[in-house]
């Protein structure tokens, strides 16, 4: 199977034929190799235009909704970044090759391991993850230029909005556990205004100030 040519086509229809505009967010789809980050069996689906099964019953979301949380960021090369939800590491190695540095967070022991091997193989030396409740945020080394929450909330958590830089962006999909809307935060002056983007479905966020199973 020729990936290189399927990426292709996926940024050509999905992403560039849609509204993601954005050139550096157009290119790091070009150029990571999304069938590494799912299993075996789904490799030959892996630039389709749905999302796919990562184990644990989790998900890797469909590139476009990936794209699309990732443009509306805005990252130009210089930021700290903010994940919830490693998953994969797919989202994350979009997020590092737009940004200086990326913490990501993830819950599922397996899945961070994974996802941490994966990313080393592949050269990546600027994004941290660790095992832990994501809807704390990361303190220690807050505050965050952007944020991106990879699972459905119940609600904004209000530890990630404290967590956000002065002119910051936090991007999160809220909602039931089986529909959502994409909402967009943006800190400005120390006030906080947020959008609400489209529908969009995730797994759920599971800790303190996500869901409680
Ligand atoms: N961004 C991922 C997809 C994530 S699916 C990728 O690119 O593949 C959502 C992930 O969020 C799952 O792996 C799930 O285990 C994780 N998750 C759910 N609640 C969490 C929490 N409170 N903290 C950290 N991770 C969480």
């Amino acid at each position: 199977m020729n990936f290189k040519e399927l990426r292709e086509e996926m940024v050509k229809e999905q992403l560039a034929g849609r509204d993601i505009k954005d050139k550096r967010v157009l290119d790091a789809f070009l150029k990571i190799p999304r069938h590494k980050f799912v299993s075996e069996e789904s490799q030959s689906s892996a630039y389709a235009d749905y999302p796919l099964p990562i184990g644990e019953n989790q998900t890797i979301s469909q590139p476009y909704i990936v794209a699309l949380m990732s443009q509306l960021l805005e990252l130009k090369g210089t930021e700290k970044v903010l994940e919830i939800g490693t998953g994969s590491g797919y989202q994350a190695a979009i997020l590092a090759e737009l940004s200086k540095t990326v913490y990501s967070i993830e819950r599922i022991p397996s899945l961070a391991e994974k996802a941490e091997k994966l990313l080393n193989e592949l050269g990546y030396k600027n994004i941290e993850i660790k095992v832990d409740d994501g809807t704390l945020g990361w303190y220690e080394s807050s505050p965050f230029d952007a944020i991106i929450v990879t699972a459905a909330s119940p609600e904004i958590p209000q530890s990630l909005v404290k967590q956000l830089a002065e002119h910051g962006r936090l991007v999160l999909p809220v909602g039931g556990k089986f529909g959502q809307m994409l909402v967009l935060v943006k800190k400005d002056k120390g006030k906080v205004e947020t959008k609400e983007i489209c529908g969009c479905v995730f797994v759920p966020l599971i800790g303190k100030y996500g869901y409680n199973q």
